[in-house]
This record gives C-alpha cells, structure tokens and sequence, in this order.
C-alpha cells in the first residue's frame, strides 16, 4: 500500500525521526560510558547516602529502558519508511491521522485502535 502522506510531510517526519535517533545514541552513549562513574555511583559515605545512590541506580536503568524503548521504536518507523508503510495503521490497514503523526513520529497505529487497545488515548 502507498503511503497517502504527502512528500514534505514524509521529509519531515524523517528528519524529526533521524534527530531523535542522533539524541537517542547521544544518550545511552552517554550512560555506557558513564557505567563506572558518576551515573551509577557505587560508593558512599553515610546510609542516606547509599539509599539517594540506590535510588539514582534505579532511575537510570528506568531511564535506559526507556531510552532503549524509544530507540526500537525510532528504528521501526525507519524501517516502515524503507517498506513505504510509514503513517499506517498496523492494525487496521488506514491512514493514521497527520497530526498525530507530527505530535508523535513513532506512531504505528491509528487513535481509534491505539483506543481500542488501551482504552485511554
Ligand atoms: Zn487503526
């Protein structure tokens, strides 16, 4: 199925999701690199000390998923842009609607499935 988005909004939406995919490996460079340092601190002086390092530890890895989350995401829309797929639902085959589509790039899916799925928007 061709896309029935139109050329430019294509080109913008690459663009939006290349520079998401730049910030995204800045990022978790960011964290591999700092394994050993300042980001997963593994020493501390007092108790509230190690629970505060616990507690950033536990927040990174939140963050790392996330991070790692967003990257799948980023790449498989790369990957429906290759299939000319982008900006349709994989659920019921229509149209996602534009504007969702600039508020989020990543989108797989239409707001009537993605609703039906979660029951929230
Ligand atoms: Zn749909």
């Amino acid at each position: 199925m061709n896309s029935p988005l139109s050329k430019e909004f294509l080109a913008d939406i690459k663009k939006a999701l290349d520079e998401q995919k730049t910030r995204l490996t800045n990022q978790l460079a960011e964290f591999t690199n700092k394994e050993s340092g300042t980001a997963f601190p593994s020493y501390g002086e007092g108790e509230d000390e190690s629970a505060e390092e616990v507690a950033t530890y536990d927040a990174n890895l939140q963050l790392v998923d996330t991070l790692n989350s967003e990257m799948r995401d980023v790449v498989d829309s790369m990957s429906r842009f290759e299939k000319g797929t982008y900006g349709v639902c994989k659920y019921c085959q229509k149209p996602i609607d534009e504007q969702r589509l600039r508020a989020r790039p990543t989108s797989s899916s239409c707001v009537a499935c993605k609703k039906a799925l979660t029951q929230e928007l």
